[in-house]
């Protein structure tokens, strides 16, 4: 079927069938035991994917929701040391400064968090970390478990955005010392966009503000949970819940091991295809930060347009990002996160090479071989 192109986006990512026909139920009462079910039944499963037994909220709105409801609940008026080499460690940044005195530990965007930076600016006070884990915008996965031992030394509320790793890769959340923990529903969860989760631990509570938002009081949300049945404090966007429910289902499915051993499979098939072009993998990495195993950032050669570039391989039927911000016409990235197999990865790749060639570039060898050696 040529109707529906191929979302090899770094989210949205395409949904199962049985996530969209759970959306298309009749409505049913948010305040009774068929929902409580649902809710109940999505926690538990996030729980394990997050790697936690703290408290855990399903929030409606994106994972931006949950990144601001994090900042909000818990360093209103505070010192927070922002880590950042993306953009979305730049959002935590932004919304850390609403609230709070944001103190920036920025690297360039693509390589390695300076560490040192961060422990002097816990030691100057700041009271509270926030981290990408994943760090979609660059392809580059940061150190968890390094910064949440520099972040217990120091005493410090350490907040990780997980929205492009959980579910897809491994996070200990509770192992690595994370007090809150969040997701968004459209990444590697591979349900609908407009849902977030976020997990709070008990020492967090022990700081939580006087003054919070209203819709993103995570008390409130706290409250509700512990109502049996389960529930949220306002209306939810229930059909997205149910959906999130079955794409938790299918997770325990697969079962998180083998799933988190597929996502990597199917980002080395990706750079071993680039590397074998010859294209350059975008970040740069040291002893403790690696590729991300959820997302591919590919520098584009010399001389290309990332719009003739995408628009070439949107022609094919596959539709890849480009580059956010100053990053944009200089990299494009494949998201490889969800439900994506190795004939979504190889027509991905396929066209990308065609895509290239015809734009002049000569690859070194053939991508499409090498990747395939890597999925056989
Ligand atoms: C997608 C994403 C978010 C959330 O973005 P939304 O547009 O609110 O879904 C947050 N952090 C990271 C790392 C992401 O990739």
């Amino acid at each position: 079927m040529e109707n529906e192109p191929l979302l090899m986006l770094p989210g949205p990512v395409p949904m199962p069938e049985r996530v969209r026909a759970a959306m298309t139920r009749q409505a049913i009462n948010h305040r009774g035991a068929e929902f409580g079910a649902i809710y109940a039944d999505s926690v538990r499963v996030l729980k394990s994917l997050f790697g936690t037994e703290n408290e855990l909220f399903v929030l409606s709105g994106s994972g931006t929701a949950a990144m601001e409801a994090a900042v909000a609940n818990f360093c209103a008026k505070t010192a927070v040391a922002c880590l950042e080499n993306g953009k979305f460690g730049e959002r935590l940044k932004k919304i850390a400064g609403r609230y709070g005195t944001a103190v920036p530990v920025v690297s360039e965007w693509g390589t390695p968090l300076d560490l040192d930076a961060l422990e002097q600016a816990l030691e100057e006070g700041a009271r509270a970390v926030t981290l990408v884990h994943n760090e979609t915008s660059a392809g580059i996965k940061n150190p968890a478990p390094e910064i949440g031992a520099i972040a217990r030394k120091h005493d410090a509320l350490f907040i990780m955005d997980g929205v492009t790793s959980i579910g897809g890769d491994l996070v200990e959340a509770d192992r690595w010392g994370v007090d809150i923990a969040l997701t968004g529903s459209q990444k590697c969860l591979a349900a609908p966009a407009g849902l977030s989760a976020i997990s709070v631990s008990g020492r967090a509570w022990e700081q939580l503000a006087e003054e919070r938002p209203y819709y993103l009081d995570l008390l409130a949300y706290r409250k509700s949970a512990a109502k049996k049945p389960m529930e949220t404090p306002y209306t939810p966007a229930v059909p997205l819940y149910a959906a999130l429910r079955e794409a938790c289902r299918i997770i325990e499915e697969e079962g998180l091991a083998m799933r988190i051993a597929r996502h990597k499979r199917m980002s080395e098939a990706v750079r071993t295809a680039a590397r074998a072009w010859g294209l350059e993998i975008f970040p740069t990495l040291d002893a403790v930060h690696a590729y991300s195993n959820t997302v591919t950032a590919l520098r584009i050669p010399e001389g290309i347009s990332d719009a003739a570039l995408r628009g070439g391989v949107r022609e094919l039927g596959v539709i890849i990002a480009g580059g956010q911000d100053h990053l944009k016409g200089r990299i494009f990235r494949i998201g490889t996160m969800g439900a994506v197999g190795a004939p979504e990865v190889l027509a991905t790749l396929a066209a990308v090479e065609r895509a290239l060639r015809s734009l002049g570039f000569v690859p070194e060898d053939d991508g499409v071989q090498a990747a395939a050696e890597v999925l056989g």
